[in-house]
């Protein structure tokens, strides 16, 4: 039996090697193959309806200088801003207005009562809808406050699942123990918790890569966010030699595939940063990969402009 083959008689069916082998593969044939899978499995849960959830990105303003993001602290080109009430009521109603299910709240890393409360008054605005954070590590009061307001997703990336890797691309004081510690404790308060991983990191492996997948596994996770890595220029990022078998955005609709393939029925984001990459079909070919869920942006335009995590992104 092929590791294809395996993969569609249960979910967890490949190991961490059978999921390294299928990456590094350069067989066009296979990969279509692979992604026909990934929608037969799709379907097969019941994931083939595409869920939207209006994204607002309600600040820029952040406490950390993790080496790759256009917001880090440490930029000193970026504008801050925080969003006004009701500007932030405003996307609300648009959320409505267009019949979306869901809004999810992201912004930069800040903790702290007045940042707590302000969520607290967004969370409680959005009767009727599912609340969907994304709003970095915080204290467990905090994530049980903003529980208590109704939220009820909380999506919050590991970036990689390599604690070494992760030590490189992050300033000593981001913790990826506190990180995996808050991915947990979002579980145990009863948050429907998502994670994922940035593709093409420098320094990253196929090998990591696969790991990842495992990973996303053996936590459980309801939904899975992930996406390629888009160099930012006034990032800090290390230079690497490593070269994947494709590009950051091809590889990325391929994790997309095996993740799909792996865990069969969750919640994958074609992530923005598809779009940035391939404004055109960067959302549809997510989910002809095997994602389900797209997170159209609603951040007002003189926000959003400021909100610029990496390049490409502002546009789309
Ligand atoms: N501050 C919160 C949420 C906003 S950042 C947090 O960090 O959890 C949301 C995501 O943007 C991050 O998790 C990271 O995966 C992604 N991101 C940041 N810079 C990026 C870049 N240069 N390329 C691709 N994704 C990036
Ligand atoms: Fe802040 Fe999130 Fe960017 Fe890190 S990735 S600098 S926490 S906005």
């Amino acid at each position: 039996m092929t590791a294809l083959d395996k993969a569609l008689v249960a979910p967890k069916n490949l190991n961490e090697d059978e999921l390294a082998k299928m990456l590094a593969s350069t067989d066009e044939g296979l990969w279509r193959e692979i992604f026909a899978a990934a929608r037969e499995v799709k379907a097969k849960c019941g994931k083939t309806e595409v869920l939207p959830r209006g994204l607002i990105e309600c600040s820029n303003v952040c406490a950390k200088n993790c080496l790759y993001c256009g917001i880090r602290k440490g930029n000193d080109k970026t504008v801050r801003y925080r969003m006004p009430e009701e500007d932030v009521l405003g996307c609300i109603n648009e959320v409505r207005r267009r019949g979306y299910p869901a809004v999810a709240f992201q912004a930069g890393e800040i903790e702290g009562e007045a940042n707590t409360a302000y969520y607290e008054r967004h969370i409680a605005m959005c009767r009727g809808l599912e609340v969907t954070l994304s709003l970095g590590e915080q204290t467990e009061e905090v994530y049980r406050r903003w529980k208590d307001a109704g939220a009820m997703r909380y999506l919050i990336r590991i970036e990689t699942s390599n604690r070494e890797l992760y030590a490189k691309i992050h300033p000593a004081e981001c913790s990826f123990e506190r990180r995996l510690g808050c991915i947990r404790m979002l579980k145990r308060l009863g948050y429907v918790t998502g994670s994922g991983v940035m593709i093409g990191l420098p320094g990253q492996t196929i090998d990591d890569l696969a790991h990842d997948i495992v990973f996303y596994g053996d936590e459980n996770l309801d939904m899975v966010g992930m996406g390629p890595y888009v160099a930012h220029p006034d990032s800090l990022m290390p230079d690497s030699r490593y070269q994947l078998p494709t590009t950051n955005y091809q590889l990325s609709l391929r994790m997309i595939a095996l993740t799909r393939l792996y865990l069969w029925n969750v919640n994958i984001v074609a992530a923005t940063a598809l779009e940035a990459l391939d404004p055109e079909n960067g959302r549809r070919r997510g989910i002809d990969a095997g994602a389900n869920v797209i997170m159209p942006n609603l951040t007002p335009e003189k926000f959003r402009v400021e909100y610029d995590l990496y390049p490409g992104k502002v546009k789309t």
